[in-house]
C-alpha cells in the first residue's frame, strides 16, 4: 500500500521508556501524531478515554474483532490491545507521520500490512534499571511488575526483527536517536520528491 505519511511503530518491554520518548517526540514535532489504541485493561490514574486509549469491554472488543476493525490486535500481559484501521489509515493518507506504541506481536503484524512501516525497538540499559523504572513509575502493583519483567525477557528477544534499536539510558540521547530516525525517513527519495516537488521540477528531475 502506498501512502504519503510515514508509519513508525515503537515497541519496548514495559518500563523501557517508550511512552515518555514518544510523548517528547510529539511535543517537538507537530507532524508526528499518535494512534490511539483500544484496550480491555482498566484506565490508570490520569488516563482519559480517547486520549491514552479507548477503553473497551471484552464484548466491545470482540465486536470490533468480528467487524475486522483492527489492523492488528494482541494479548499483552493478560489484556487485549488493538490498533483500529481508523486510527491510522486516514492520517497516513493525508500525509501525517503516525506513531504506534504497540507490543512486538502487533508491530510484526503491522509490518505485514504496511510494508514501509518503520519498526523501532527501545531497550533499557540493564535489568536493574528496568525494574527500578517500573517501581519508580508507581503505576503498577508488585505482581503486575513481576509479570511485566517476566515477559520482558521474551519481548527483548524479538528486537532482532526490528529495523532500528534505541537504548534508552540517557533520555536526551535516546530522544535524539528517535528524532534522527524520523528525520531520515523524511529524506528518502519518494518523500523528498513529494514534499519538495517544486525543487525537483525546477531541476528538471521528472
Ligand atoms: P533534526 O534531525 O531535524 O531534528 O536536526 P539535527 O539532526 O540537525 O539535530 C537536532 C539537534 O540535536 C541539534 O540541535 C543537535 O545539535 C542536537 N544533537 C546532536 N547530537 C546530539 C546528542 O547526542 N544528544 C543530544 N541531546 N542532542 C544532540
Ligand atoms: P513504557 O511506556 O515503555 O512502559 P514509560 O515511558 O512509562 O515506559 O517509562 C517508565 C518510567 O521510566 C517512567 O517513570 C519514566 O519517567 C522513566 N524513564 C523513562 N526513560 C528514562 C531514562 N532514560 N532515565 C530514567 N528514567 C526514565
Ligand atoms: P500499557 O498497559 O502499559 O499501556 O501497555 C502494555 C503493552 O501493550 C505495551 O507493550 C504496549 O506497547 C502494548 N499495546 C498498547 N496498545 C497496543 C495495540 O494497539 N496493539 C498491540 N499489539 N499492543 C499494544
Amino acid at each position: 500500500m502506498d501512502y504519503p505519511g510515514n508509519l513508525f511503530v515503537v515497541s519496548a518491554p514495559s518500563g523501557a521508556g517508550k511512552s515518555s520518548l514518544v510523548k517528547a517526540l510529539m511535543e517537538l514535532d507537530a507532524r508526528v501524531q499518535p494512534s490511539v489504541s483500544h484496550t480491555t485493561r482498566a484506565p490508570r490514574g490520569q488516563e482519559k478515554h480517547g486520549r491514552e486509549y479507548f477503553f473497551a469491554s471484552e464484548q466491545e472488543f470482540d465486536a470490533m474483532v468480528e467487524a475486522n476493525g483492527f489492523v492488528e490486535w494482541a494479548n499483552v500481559h493478560g489484556r487485549r490491545y488493538g490498533t483500529s484501521r481508523k486510527a491510522i489509515e486516514e492520517r497516513v493518507a493525508q500525509g501525517a507521520d503516525v506513531v504506534l506504541e504497540i507490543d512486538y506481536q502487533g508491530a510484526l503484524q503491522v509490518k505485514q500490512v504496511f510494508k514501509n512501516a518503520v519498526l523501532i525497538f527501545i531497550l533499557p540499559p540493564s535489568w536493574d534499571e528496568l525494574r527500578s523504572r517500573l517501581e519508580r513509575r508507581g503505576e503498577d502493583a508488585a505482581d503486575v511488575i513481576d509479570l511485566r519483567l517476566k515477559n520482558a525477557a521474551q519481548e527483548m528477544g524479538e528486537a532482532c526483527k526490528f529495523d532500528f534499536v534505541i537504548i534508552n539510558e540517557v533520555f536526551e540521547r535516546a530522544l535524539f536517536d528517535l528524532k534522527t530516525i524520523v528525520h531520515a525517513q523524511r529524506l528518502k527519495y519518494a518523500a523528498q520528491r513529494r514534499a519538495r516537488a517544486e525543487t525537483f521540477e525546477s531541476l528538471n528531475i521528472p
